[in-house]
């Protein structure tokens, strides 16, 4: 590994100040091993650290970073919008053209703004069982919906990437009501449902698994979960925080232009939306977000949300996001995902890459689709490390987990691009020799 004494040095300041020296986990290289890398800036596809290396990024802030990082028009509304003021804790006008602009788009009658998925993913349901009058939800193993107490139950992301079981912290009568389920089977949904159907105020889903690497829904699947929950008066939430606005301009995954056809009854947003600022929604049906507070009784709220910054960020970005925009994603996703298969099939490294649209990751020593999370855990994640540390150090930054997605923007060209293939064939050189003892 390449040392690195700028972002060695902030890392032993920060484990002194924040728990693990990072604001969120996996960002710790727990998973990966060695020092996390202090980011100093960054410019389209391109990061560069405090010591002064540049990395191809296909992080992307985890998602947000659809059109690049530091995208000059963002920026400039952004500034803008900063000198008129950063928040006012009264309406203004630029959460007002966001909604419209999700409202137009997707199939969301109505949206609340908040300021996290997190946030977004707590509301839905607190909705869901204040509309119902229903306790009990469904979720799938593997699904990561942020870190509500509720949803916390085999959760992917961080959880997986650090191996925890399930969180102190979360009593177990707040989990009492959370119904797990193995993702994309169902036959087990139809049993839950059968069995607890009309207790279940709602069924929440990512709109297509990139949580524990990406594991799209079977074709039909998000269509049957629609007509399972409305067979049992339960709402259907479509979590589409890290799908939405990525994957299609529609904001739906694998719903694309379909306004006339189903739809969720309620969807969450984040990431995209928020352009690299902190912020997300939830939306759906007239009749159910009109039981939010104050039209209805169920109480939501946020000093910050809907702020005049984030919403221009995020409004900014979605519309930049035009057509061409996500053919250049999608276009450099696929050369991406060929180059990487290639790579590891060149190696004799056995695999499995699985997309859903222009998001995927690789699963490693798999060599059938892996469809739920069962699968995802049998992959040899160990082979992932070895293969991190030598993109990194060729000047790649990949998520420091095997457990996430690969993020690319539309600002990834050509030279982007040839820097990743020169990493890879070393890269995939050190998975094929890794052990798992390593
Ligand atoms: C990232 C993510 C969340 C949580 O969003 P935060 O902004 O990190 O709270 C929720 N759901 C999905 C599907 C996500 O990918």
């Amino acid at each position: 590994m390449t040392p690195s004494p700028a972002s060695q040095h902030l890392f032993e300041r920060a484990q002194a100040v924040s728990p693990g020296g990072v604001n969120s986990p996996v960002r710790a290289f727990r998973a990966v091993g060695g020092t996390p890398i202090f980011m100093a800036s960054g410019e389209g596809a391109w990061l560069t650290d405090v010591d002064g290396r540049r990395y191809v990024d296909l992080v992307g802030s985890w998602g947000p970073m659809l059109l690049g990082h530091a995208h000059p028009e963002v920026i400039a509304a952004v500034g803008a919008a900063a000198a008129r003021g950063t928040s006012f804790g009264t309406p203004s006008e630029p959460e007002v053209l966001l909604a419209e602009e999700i409202v137009a788009r997707t199939s969301a009658e109505m949206v609340r703004m908040v300021s996290s998925g997190t946030e977004a993913t707590m509301s839905a349901i607190r909705l869901a069982r204040g509309f119902t009058g229903r306790d009990k939800i469904v979720k799938f193993a593997g699904c990561y919906h942020g870190h509500v107490d509720a949803l916390l139950a085999e959760a992917g992301s961080g959880v997986v990437t650090l191996g925890l079981p399930e969180t102190p912290g979360v009593p177990a009568h707040v989990t009492a009501d959370t119904i797990v389920l193995p993702y994309n089977d169902r036959s087990a949904v139809e049993a839950a449902f059968a069995e607890h159907g009309d207790a279940i105020a709602c069924l929440i889903t990512e709109a297509a698994a990139g949580n524990m690497g990406v594991v799209p829904p079977e074709p039909g699947f998000n269509e049957f979960l629609s007509q399972v929950t409305a067979r049992h008066g339960a709402l259907f939430i479509s979590d589409e925080v890290m799908t939405g606005f990525r994957v299609t301009r529609s904001g739906h995954w694998g719903l694309d232009g379909q306004r006339e056809g189903w739809a969720p009854d309620l969807v969450t947003y984040g990431k995209v939306m928020g352009g690299g600022f902190p912020a997300a929604a939830f939306g759906g049906r007239r009749d159910v977000m009109e039981q939010l507070a104050p039209s209805g009784p169920v109480y939501q709220a946020g000093t910050l949300s809907g702020n005049p910054i984030a919403t221009t960020a995020g409004l900014t970005t979605l519309r930049l996001a035009d057509a061409d925009a996500y053919a250049r994603l999608d276009d450099a996703s696929r050369q991406l995902q060929r180059l990487v298969t290639d790579a590891l099939t060149s190696a004799g490294v056995a695999h499995t890459l699985q997309n859903a649209g222009n998001m995927f990751s690789v699963f490693w020593g798999v060599d059938a689709p892996v469809t739920d999370f069962a699968g995802a855990q049998a992959q040899e994640a160990w082979r992932y490390k070895p293969f991190f540390h030598a993109m990194l150090d060729a000047g790649v930054y990949l998520p420091p987990s095997a457990f996430e997605c690969w993020f690319v923007s539309a600002a990834h060209g050509e030279e982007a691009l040839t820097r990743i293939a020169e990493a890879l064939p070393a890269a995939a050189q050190a998975a094929a020799r890794a052990t798992a003892a390593t």
